[in-house]
């Protein structure tokens, strides 16, 4: 069985009389310790495959297995601890503590998980040790994102979890980001998912799946990704 595998999922909205399929009967499989780009325009249902595999939402059918376990079954309390110390996510704007340093803000997710890393080493692997006592707002939207990609990973969770992480940056400041990420990815063995529309960010995958209109269209393994410079 793969790390990841998601089997016939099905999710739906409902809005007043009318009902949103946004998941249509979802199939794909992830290996451990890639990095994967689920692509596709908004409204395909990206957010809603990556809320459900991150435990945040759940679906209405099908099953979710991640690390041979079904948390499909979970209950709340199974979920909490699976958000807790199984996952990271990234934002595309970062949802930092305006009010703690850069080093606090890595720390507050290390409090709450079992299996946390060290905060100054995990600083120095996304290039932040000469930033860790900065605020917020003394940070640039980069730096920012760094200091979330350091919070995430500092959990030290299965499953790093990115939604449209270089969405609201500029062209080289997005390229750090996709650096990061897929250093991250390199560096703890952690499993990398990158939602996003940009279809020029395909070639650093090892694995593209294209969901459009609530299916999967297609699945690339890419054995060669590029690294990005
Ligand atoms: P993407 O991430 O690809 O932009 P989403 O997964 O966010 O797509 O959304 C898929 C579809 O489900 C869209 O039509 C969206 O409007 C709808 N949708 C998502 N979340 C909700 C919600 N909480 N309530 C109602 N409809 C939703
Ligand atoms: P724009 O924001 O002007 O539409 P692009 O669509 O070209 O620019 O790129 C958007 C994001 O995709 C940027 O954050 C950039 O870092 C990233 N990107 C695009 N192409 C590549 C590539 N070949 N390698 C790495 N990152 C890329």
């Amino acid at each position: 069985m793969a790390f990841i595998e998601i089997i016939d999922e099905y999710k739906r909205y409902k809005m007043g009389d009318t009902v949103i399929a946004a998941n249509d009967g979802i199939n794909f499989s992830v290996e451990k310790g890639e990095l994967v780009i689920i692509l596709g325009p908004s409204g395909a249902g990206k957010s809603t495959v990556l809320n459900i595999l991150g435990g945040m939402d759940t679906c209405d059918e099908g099953k979710i297995i991640v690390d041979d376990v079904e948390i499909s079954k979970f209950n709340n309390k199974q979920l909490t601890n699976y958000r807790r110390n199984d996952v990271g996510f990234v934002f595309q704007f970062y949802n930092l503590v305006q009010n703690l340093t850069a080093k606090e803000n890595v720390e507050l997710a290390t409090q709450i998980s079992r299996n946390a890393l060290d905060v100054d080493e995990v600083l120095a692997l996304v290039g932040l040790s000469h930033r860790k006592d900065n605020f917020p707002s003394q940070l640039s939207g980069g730096e920012q994102q760094r200091v979330s990609i350091a919070r995430a990973i500092a959990k030290n969770p299965k499953l790093l979890l990115c939604d449209e992480p270089t969405g609201a940056l500029d062209y080289n400041t997005g390229k750090q980001i996709l650096k990061t990420l897929q250093d991250a990815c390199k560096n703890t063995g952690t499993t990398v998912l990158i939602i996003t529309h940009n279809s020029a960010l395909a070639p650093i995958a090892n694995r593209v799946i294209r969901i459009n209109d609530a299916k999967v269209r297609s699945i690339e393994v890419n054995e060669n990704p590029i690294p990005v410079e």
